[in-house]
C-alpha cells in the first residue's frame, strides 16, 4: 500500500486565501485590519524566526501586525503590564506570547494575564476549559490545523478508534479533545504507556506529537490507518524529521502527513483563522 499524501503545504495555501478575502471584509466592517500583537522576551534566535514569519503572513493576509520586544532580564510586572495595555487596546485584536519565556518568568500567570477572547494560541486556561467541555473556544493552531488537514480530505472520524501520542497543553490534549468532539473514540498515549504500538495498532487514526524522532514505526500502524505527525524534529543533517518513520510507515498506512510540510504549514494558516474568530468578537 503506498499512503496518500496528506498536504499541509496546499491545504494552507487555500486557509491563507480565504482568510485574506475575510479579513479584507472585516476591515471595511471594522474600520481598520484586525491586528495581531506578538509579545516577544529577547533571547531567543528560533523565537525570532518564528515571529518574523508571523509578520510576513500578516502582511501577505492584509492583517495587522506589531511586535513589543522585550528585553531578556525584564521584569514579570513589566511583561504584565504590556499584556494589560494589549487587552485593553481595541486596536488589538489577537495576542500571542512567545513561549517559552525565560526561566526567571512565570509563564503560567503571563498566560493567565491574557484577555482571553483575544488569546490566538488557545493557551489561556479559559480556552482550554471551553474545549474541554466541548464549547466554542480560540483552539490552539497545531491541533485545530490537524484537524483541518482531517477534514480536508475528508477522513471519516465519527465511531473511529483514535490514538494521540503525547498530552501536553498546546498540542496532544486539544487534539485528543478535538478528535473527541468529531465522534472518535479516543486513547491518548504518553511516555508511560508500556505497549504504545499494541494500543495504535487498534486505531485507525493515529496523531503523534511527542517530540521523539522515528518514534512511531511501520509495524505498529494498523494496514490503511490514517497517520497525523505533528512531530518538528532536527535530524543529524540539519533537516526537519517527524515522530513517524515516515518511509516505513507511508508503506502501511492508507494516509499520512509528511514532515515537512504536512502540519507545520497548516498551523500558521490556522492562526489567521483565530484572529478572525478573536476580531469578530464582541468586547465590552
Ligand atoms: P512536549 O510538551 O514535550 O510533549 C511531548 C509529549 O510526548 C509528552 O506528553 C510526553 O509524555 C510524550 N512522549 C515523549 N516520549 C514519548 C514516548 N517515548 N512514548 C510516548 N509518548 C511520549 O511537546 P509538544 O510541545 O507537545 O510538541 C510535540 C512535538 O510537536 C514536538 O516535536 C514539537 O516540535 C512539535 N510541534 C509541532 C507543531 C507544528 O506546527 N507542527 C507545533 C507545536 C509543536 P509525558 O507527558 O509522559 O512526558
Amino acid at each position: 500500500m503506498s499512503a496518500t499524501i496528506l498536504d499541509g503545504k496546499a491545504l494552507a495555501q487555500e486557509l491563507r486565501a480565504g482568510a485574506k478575502d475575510e479579513i479584507a471584509a472585516l476591515a471595511d466592517s471594522l474600520g481598520r485590519a484586525p491586528m495581531l500583537a506578538v509579545v516577544q522576551v529577547e533571547g531567543d534566535a528560533a523565537s525570532s524566526r518564528y515571529v518574523r514569519s508571523l509578520e510576513k503572513l500578516c502582511a501577505a493576509a492584509g492583517a495587522g501586525f506589531r511586535l513589543d520586544l522585550l528585553p531578556a532580564d525584564v521584569a514579570q510586572q513589566a511583561l504584565l503590564d504590556t499584556i494589560g495595555g494589549l487587552n485593553a487596546d481595541p486596536a488589538v485584536d489577537g495576542i500571542l506570547l512567545q513561549l517559552p519565556l525565560p526561566g526567571h518568568l512565570d509563564q503560567s500567570s503571563a498566560v493567565l494575564a491574557i484577555d482571553h477572547r483575544k488569546d490566538v494560541d488557545g493557551v489561556h486556561p479559559i480556552n482550554a476549559g471551553l474545549l474541554a467541555q466541548g464549547r466554542a473556544a480560540l483552539i490552539p493552531n497545531t491541533p485545530a490545523g490537524g484537524m483541518a488537514l482531517l477534514r480536508r480530505y475528508e477522513v471519516e472520524l465519527r465511531g473511529k478508534r483514535a490514538a494521540v501520542v503525547g498530552r501536553s497543553a498546546i498540542v496532544g490534549r486539544p487534539m485528543a479533545l478535538l478528535l473527541l468532539q468529531a465522534d472518535a473514540t479516543v486513547t491518548i498515549c504518553h511516555s508511560r504507556t508500556p505497549d504504545l504500538g499494541a494500543v495504535l495498532r487498534e486505531c485507525d487514526v493515529v496523531c503523534v506529537a511527542a517530540g521523539r524522532p522515528g518514534l512511531v514505526t511501520a509495524e505498529m500502524i494498523k494496514p490503511g490507518a490514517v497517520v497525523v505527525d505533528f512531530g518538528t524534529n532536527v535530524s543529524e543533517s540539519g533537516g526537519l524529521v517527524g515522530d513517524v518513520d515516515f518511509d516505513g510507515v507511508s508503506a502501511v498506512a492508507g494516509a499520512i502527513t509528511p514532515v515537512p510540510g504536512g502540519t507545520g504549514p497548516v498551523t500558521n494558516a490556522i492562526l489567521l483563522r483565530n484572529l478572525i474568530t478573536a476580531a469578530r468578537q464582541p468586547r465590552g
